[in-house]
């Protein structure tokens, strides 16, 4: 591919700068915390030292540029294939950051790293817009390749998973509707049925993420397939669906507190007897519930990982800002004032215990599975956007009125970090899963508690104590008043 002069300029002037580097305090490697180092291997701490330099120094400088190059116009934007996109991905693959997200223990086709380790690169790949993508990470193709590699057969690998490991097309998933509560998908309608070797599927889905790219070539589409099944588990499957195939409509792009996201954008799609060869079914029929939760499991916490970067680069920002000598309102700078300092030490606390929480759930599924792992998914998949929207929400507060505008990124990390609170799972259906299991020994708790009241009252005996509330006052007020 021939690189425009203005981007090889750019490009040259970022190796140049390499030589120098972004200045920072400390390396990615040096900043693990002490409970997670002896999971990460030297390759994996040495990787995330590249990852750091290649996200501060190579990527964060090119978002504004890929934003650009995006164009104006939703025909133009929702076709353009941003050059420097194609620049960074190729110097992603020489410096060896490639398909880190696919964990070593349950697929043989990635980077070759755990979960946990991934999930300390992601934290990084978290505080720029294009790095996910440069190094083949980004979502929502990472879950989807995981439901190729996982579910898919040889031939649905050679002619899908192949090409997006090497970075060469886009994939969107198709669940949720319009017209129904998707969070619970035994509502998911989208009806698909089987006419001699092929099935056909009508109606429409929406927030269908990346389907606005033209790189997108595959569509994993979710719907319903029998519908009187007796388990309304079993009523639904998941079929692999060409993106060019007739009968497929993407009428508009659904904006994001006015982000368009493009070129990679969330569509509102239809299906109009669309037919799909039946051998693209995926992993049998019937069996879609399987599917999306196999997919989802990882795929939860690599969002998580991700906003606790988009919280650090909101602290940075922060920082930056409170430490701006040009800005000095009621005669001090910012981190003078007292009120700052202390946002400051809330957002330093909430972004290091939330990274626990996320890297104890990457652990529990590497030594185990994400089945294993839900109730600590969960626990990630709630509390981190949480903690991200909070630090991002002080930051937007330190730079004032350029704080909600285009000229810091915050604005639209706020955005983009509120959608987490509904993506992959609402929180409120999370946090019921969460009780439930909680309250399972609810009646256990109970019991043990009035257990020990008895015991109480049996060692009372035992040692000759008259039990008494030792705040008893027994003073009536007609006696004490004489
Ligand atoms: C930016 C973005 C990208 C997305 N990308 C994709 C994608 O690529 N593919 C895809 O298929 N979908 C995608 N989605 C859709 C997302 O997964 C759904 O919006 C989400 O699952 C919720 O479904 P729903 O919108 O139908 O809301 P509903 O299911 O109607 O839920 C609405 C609200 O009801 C409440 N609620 C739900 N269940 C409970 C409960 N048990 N108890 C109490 N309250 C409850 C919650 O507050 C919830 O937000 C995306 C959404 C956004 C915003």
């Amino acid at each position: 591919m021939s690189v425009p002069y203005s981007i090889r300029k750019q490009k040259e002037e970022a190796s140049q700068e390499l030589l120098v580097g972004a200045p920072v305090a400390q390396r990615a490697s040096q900043k693990i915390p002490l409970i997670a180092r002896s999971h990460v291997s030297e390759r994996a701490m040495k990787t995330l030292d590249i990852v750091e330099r290649f996200v501060e120094e190579e990527c964060i400088p090119a978002d504004i540029l890929v934003q650009q190059q995006v164009g104006q116009g939703v025909k133009e934007r929702f076709s353009a294939h941003p050059p420097i996109v194609d620049v960074l991905k190729k110097r992603a693959q020489e410096l060896g950051l490639w398909n880190m997200f696919l964990p070593k223990n349950h697929f043989k086709e990635g980077a070759g790293f755990s979960n946990l380790e991934y999930g300390l690169m992601a934290e990084y790949l978290g505080k720029s817009l294009i790095a996910s993508e440069a190094t083949n990470c980004a979502a929502p193709d990472t879950g989807n390749m995981e439901v190729f590699a996982k579910y898919g057969t040889q031939e649905q690998k050679d002619r899908w998973l192949k090409p997006l490991l090497a970075g060469e097309i886009r994939s969107a998933f198709l669940m949720t509707e319009p017209d129904v509560a998707s969070s619970d998908a035994t509502n998911i309608t989208l009806n698909m049925v089987k006419e001699g070797n092929d099935y056909i599927l009508n109606g429409s889905k929406w927030w269908s993420s990346g389907a606005g790219d033209p790189r997108c070539k595959i569509y994993i589409v979710m719907g319903k397939s029998d519908p009187n099944n007796a388990s309304v588990y079993k009523q639904q499957s998941v079929i692999f669906v060409p993106a060019e195939t007739p009968g497929i409509t993407i009428h508009r792009m659904l904006s994001v507190y006015g982000f368009d996201d493009a070129p990679h954008g969330h569509g509102h799609i239809t299906f109009n007897n669309v037919r799909v060869p039946a051998s693209n079914m995926c992993l049998g029929e019937g069996r879609g519930f399987e599917v999306i939760q196999g997919r989802l499991g990882p795929g939860r916490i690599h969002h998580a990982m991700r906003s606790i970067g988009a919280a650090e680069k909101a602290l940075e920002y922060f920082l930056a800002r409170i430490n701006d000598p040009k800005k000095t309102p009621f005669g001090k700078q910012l981190h003078e004032h007292g009120i700052m300092m202390e946002r400051v030490a809330r957002s330093r606390i909430e972004i290091d215990t939330a990274r626990l929480t996320v890297l104890n759930a990457a652990l529990v599924i590497d030594s185990k599975d994400a089945k294993a792992a839900l109730k600590e998914i969960a626990e990630a998949k709630v509390q981190i956007p949480a903690m991200a929207l909070e630090v991002i929400d002080r930051a937007i507060q330190a730079y004032g009125g350029a704080g909600v505008s285009q000229d810091t990124p915050l604005a639209n990390m706020w955005a983009h970090g509120r959608t987490m609170r509904i993506v992959d799972g609402p929180d409120e259906v999370h946090l019921m899963q969460l009780a439930k299991n909680e309250n399972k020994r609810g009646k256990a708790m109970y019991e043990k508690i009035e257990w020990q009241k008895r015991k109480t009252d049996e060692m009372a005996k035992t040692f000759g104590v008259t039990r008494r509330d030792v705040l008893q006052l027994d003073r009536e007020h007609s006696k004490s008043r004489l």
